[in-house]
């Protein structure tokens, strides 16, 4: 029997009669030799997937590069001599990140010290693949900002901002800030975004972010990758800069970073978020956003069915009793519970683990494994629920005189802010996690936009008034008094387009 691809170049070079030959000779010899009692033959076949690399375009290069660098290390494995020195500089090793086209697989991998990278800009046959090295210097920088240094993330150099005073800045680029920056960018107003790049939700950068209608589930850097690109086709610019101080100057403020730049500016939204302040158990929080969480609602569909659990809260126990038969309140260093708590925890089933917890037992594949008890007892748990204080990133901000109040909840604390974020501070907006701990990315968003509609409306109002004092001053014949005299003889009892004088 001749090899398959022999058959299949056969049947090529043959013509069609010649295969009806082939296929008739073929059949004759089957039912000579009994093998087969019918006049035709259907063969059924399946088509199997195969793993086909297809490099095209630019990533001709990307693959090339990895297909050499794999080839070599093969070979010098297999103990061949070789007089060129081989050094791989495919950069696809452990931390090395491949940018682009942004997608939120590539934004999940951004480790928060990468050094290498792989960039790919643009598509098809307009793609270009570029590799590089982070200086080590940035590569201490919260992973915003190292975007932004390797020009994967829109960012302005504040050195070269504007010295008008801008009509906003806003400090603080997360969900909140943005989305206000997209808002007054959108009705012409000029809006300088500065950044610190720390989002509160970086550390589920790997778990992504959940409960965003049509994003559900993007890197919450891909969002701020997207919400940076579509502010700046409205003219907003986003510095990469910590706020160190903001006060008052005369009508405006001024806004100063910790790398001793000033910015003047006419109003001030803080959007800075808050910090989770998480319970002190050792090795806690460095599995935060991964295995320690806090949000059923942004979470809890992932750690589903799961052994959970939950450190010292009996409403976090009953939230995650929703999400799994499995779960085990651990009173910690003496969570107080009603009867009618404990009535209602037998009755779910939840297992109440009393002692303070010591420490966290991790496997050899870094997953958390269980929790270790003061008595030295191990209680296997897969994911650890626990509820952080949560405290408004507001303290550098005392030149402004914020007010922060307790959260009615006991929760943590925030800036006061009325419905539309105003902070009762002349010229001052705040919103987002900063002014109301318990909002997610959504909520942040469209408090965002609130205050900007406020803050624009105060700026119109400002603007008119301005406007209207120049025309005073120099009006003369054109003075309001004289207008308004004007009107009334040209409109007559027409007011507004109706004829006040034809009845309804
Ligand atoms: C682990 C974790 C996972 C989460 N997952 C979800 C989820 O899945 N879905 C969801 O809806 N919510 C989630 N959240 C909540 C979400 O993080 C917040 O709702 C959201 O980040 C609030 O947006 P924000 O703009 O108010 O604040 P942030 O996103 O925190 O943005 C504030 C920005 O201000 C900057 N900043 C702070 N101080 C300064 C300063 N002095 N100068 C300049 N810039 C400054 C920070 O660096 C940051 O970039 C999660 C939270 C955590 C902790």
């Amino acid at each position: 029997m001749p090899h398959p691809t022999t058959l299949v170049k056969l049947v090529r070079r043959s013509s069609p009669q010649i295969i009806e030959q082939l296929n008739a000779t073929l059949l004759g010899k089957l039912a000579e030799d009994k093998l087969l009692r019918c006049r035709k033959l259907r063969i059924d076949t399946t088509v199997l997937e195969a793993d086909i690399d297809h490099p095209t375009d630019a990533d001709l290069l990307e693959h090339g590069v990895r297909k050499l660098g794999r080839l070599v290390r093969r070979i010098k494995t297999a103990g061949a001599a070789s007089r060129t020195p081989f050094r791989d500089r495919s950069l696809r090793r452990a931390g090395s990140i491949n940018l682009g086209p942004q997608t939120t697989e590539a934004f999940m991998r951004v480790p928060p010290s990468c050094g290498a990278y792989v960039r790919v800009d643009g598509f098809g046959f307009g793609r270009s693949v570029s590799t590089g090295s982070l200086p080590k210097r940035h590569r201490a920088l919260p992973p915003v900002r190292q975007l932004a240094h390797i020009g994967a993330m829109n960012a302005t150099n504040l050195k070269q901002a504007d010295t008008q005073p801008w009509d906003v800045v806003i400090i603080g680029g997360g969900p909140a800030g943005l989305s206000a920056a997209l808002s007054l960018g959108r009705v012409r107003r000029s809006v300088l975004v500065i950044d610190a790049g720390e989002p509160r939700n970086a550390p589920a950068v790997r778990v992504g972010a959940h409960g965003i209608l049509g994003r559900e589930g993007i890197s919450p850097l891909e969002l701020l990758w997207l919400g940076r690109e579509e502010v700046s086709a409205y003219g907003v610019r986003v510095a990469d800069a910590r706020v160190t101080d903001a006060r008052r100057d005369g009508d405006g403020f001024i806004v100063v970073t910790d790398d001793g730049e000033q910015v003047r500016a006419r109003r001030v939204l803080v959007t800075t978020g808050l910090t989770d302040e998480l319970p002190d158990v050792p090795g806690l929080a460095e599995r935060w956003g991964h295995d320690v969480l806090h949000c059923v609602y942004c979470h809890g569909w992932e750690v589903r069915d799961t052994a959970i659990g939950v450190l010292g809260s009996f409403h976090q126990a009953l939230l995650f009793r929703q999400m799994s038969l499995d779960v085990t309140l651990f009173r910690h260093t003496g969570t107080e519970l009603s009867d009618e708590q404990w009535e209602q925890l037998a009755g779910l089933g939840v297992a109440v683990a009393d002692g303070e917890v010591t420490g966290l037992h991790i496997d050899g594949e870094d997953r958390l494994a269980g929790v270790r008890l003061a008595s030295g007892n191990l209680v296997p748990v897969r994911n650890l629920v626990v509820a952080p204080r949560f405290v408004a990133r507001a303290g550098f901000l005392g030149g402004l005189g914020l007010s922060v109040v307790e959260h009615p909840s006991g929760t943590g604390e925030q800036v006061q802010a009325d419905p539309s974020g105003f902070t009762g501070v002349e010229g001052v907006w705040a919103a987002g996690n900063v002014s109301d701990v318990f909002a997610g990315v959504p909520a942040a968003a469209a408090a965002g936009v609130t205050s900007a509609a406020a803050m624009h409306m105060d700026l119109l109002m400002a603007d008119a008034k301005t406007a209207a004092a120049a025309r005073t001053v120099d009006a003369g014949p054109f003075s309001g008094a004289m207008e308004a005299e004007v009107s009334r003889r040209v409109l007559g009892t027409r007011v507004h387009g109706l004829d006040a004088g034809a009845g309804a």
